[in-house]
């Protein structure tokens, strides 16, 4: 059952073959199994999952069912989900119960889907690792000693261990992509503003977006029906016309012309990876697409800009954990002033500081010209590029990451080191793009994603070439050695 796609799990349950109840508590029993190596949930409640696993069978047993129904889901702990504890894996939050339900959240609950626990991530969803996370770091289930990716690590892990039927994340630079690669599954970052941020915690509000991470592309479809759709409570929310993104999975894929950036193939790909993904280009061109060659002039430049803008915003956002309202107050001060400091200064831990720190700076009189503005101009010019390049090609395709999962603890000590795991992604989320990693193949036993880059709206397309490549290849059904 733990293998099974969506449509099929979603077919047991309409049979009657397995419950709701039965299904969630596979996944709850694989949980307490392996969630003691793996670390990938900060919380679990098993009454409240088989609560609505019971719900849901009551659902389907009334006739009133839909696909997702009482599939059991893996949430990432950034999302609010009413009474259940929310912490974004900070200290910050580590007794926070959310009174509400993010928009994602609702969307699962209105379909009747089970709430299987919430993933751990770095912390307020600064990283690529996983290591920031105040409640410990996640191991990879392709090699215990390596990093899941981050920040959603913890649902990448979920899913890459079959700890759940497939789970939710949110990309602000990469943070579904890099780890869907680093763990060998599905992952999709949407168009900006597809999906609502209502109840999602805030990281850069204008780089934030939730999105699907499965075993498949179907599946990442079928989340999609769910996840997708206009919130008048986030303003950035756009009234884009309901799509079903399973509708074109079957389209051929003759004549799909697809763009290589030349600065994505360069320096700092190593070459395994190199080798990976020219295979899945060559099984792409038996599927009769056709490649063009395109350039990104000026994505060398979304690390640095990236660097300027997300922690701007973050430095904003995250001046409400004051002590004041909620989250975590230092025991002991003597006066206002000291209260702030002390709740912040115990609450948040190295990156998120160093992140509000650099973001103060970049936002201050004397240099806000010099940097913010400067950054904005940038990512203006980074969006431009791909517009001109949608007019050579319908797809990008390159490689997620420029290399395969490092070891725990080998570039805690080296931010930029770390930052670099972005390069491919980054540029997507300051424009606002649409993105996706694929499993494409192994490096030394570890897995490797493909990315999968569309214009604006083009979810439904990304998804359709995604698919046609899983129906001629199988990397996406590969499980870790040791889970079973
Ligand atoms: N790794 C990037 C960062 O640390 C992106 C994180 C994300 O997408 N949430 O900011």
């Amino acid at each position: 059952m733990i293998n099974q796609s969506l449509k099929n799990l979603s077919q047991l349950l309409a049979s009657k073959a397995v419950s709701s109840v039965e299904m969630t508590q596979t996944f709850l029993d694989r949980i307490r199994q392996y969630n003691p190596d793996i670390n990938a949930y900060i919380t679990v409640d098993e009454e409240k999952s088989l609560a609505q696993a019971k719900a849901a069978d009551a659902n389907i047993a009334a006739g009133t069912a839909t696909t997702l129904t009482g599939i059991p889901f893996a949430q990432k702990d950034i999302f609010c989900a009413k009474d259940w504890k929310t912490t974004c894996g900070s200290k910050m939050l580590e007794n926070f119960i959310a009174p509400y339900d993010a928009h994602v959240i609702t969307q699962f609950n209105n379909v009747g889907a089970v709430n299987l626990g919430k993933t751990n991530m770095d912390e307020f969803a600064m990283g690529s690792s996983n290591e920031t996370s105040y409640f410990g770091g996640v191991k990879n289930p392709w090699d215990l000693t390596r990093v899941p990716g981050g920040s959603s690590g913890g649902s990448a892990a979920a899913v890459a261990a079959r700890l759940c039927a497939a789970a939710t994340g949110t990309d602000t630079g990469g943070s579904i992509r890099q780890p869907a690669s680093l763990c060998g599954f599905t992952g999709l970052k949407p168009t900006y503003g597809l999906v609502s941020r209502y109840g999602m915690i805030a990281f850069a509000s204008s780089l934030d977006q939730a999105g699907p991470m499965a075993k498949s592309a179907e599946d990442c479809a079928l989340m999609m029906n769910v996840m997708a759709g206009f919130d008048a409570r986030d303003s950035t929310s756009l009234n884009h016309l309901k799509e079903d993104y399973t509708a074109q999975l079957n389209q051929p894929l003759a004549g799909l012309k697809v763009g290589l950036p030349k600065e994505y193939f360069a320096d700092g790909l190593d070459g395994d990876v190199a080798k990976v993904i020219e295979t899945a280009i060559a099984e792409y061109k038996k599927l009769g697409a056709e490649f063009v060659d395109i350039s990104l002039p000026n994505a060398s430049l979304s690390i640095p800009v990236y660097y300027v803008l997300a922690p701007a915003e973050a430095s904003s956002n995250l001046s409400r954990y004051d002590g004041v309202r909620y989250g975590h107050r230092a025991e002991e001060y003597d006066d206002l002033m000291e209260m702030y400091m002390k709740s912040r200064a115990e609450g948040f831990g190295e990156e998120v500081k160093r992140r509000i720190l650099i973001g103060t700076y970049v936002l201050s009189a004397g240099y806000y010209d010099a940097y913010y503005l400067k950054a904005q101009k940038i990512r203006h010019l980074i969006a431009e590029d791909f517009k001109a390049a949608f007019k050579q090609c319908d797809i990008i395709m390159g490689p997620t990451v420029p290399s395969t999962a490092f070891k725990t603890g080998e570039k805690t000590g080296d931010p930029i080191a770390m930052y670099l795991q972005d390069i491919y992604t980054i540029a997507t989320n300051l424009a606002g793009l649409p993105g996706m990693s694929v499993p494409a193949g192994f490096s030394h036993d570890l897995p490797v994603g493909l990315q999968i880059i569309g214009n604006y709206f083009d979810e439904a397309r990304m998804l359709n070439v995604a698919h046609a490549y899983q129906q001629v290849t199988d990397w996406h059904t590969a499980m870790p050695k040791g889970i079973a």
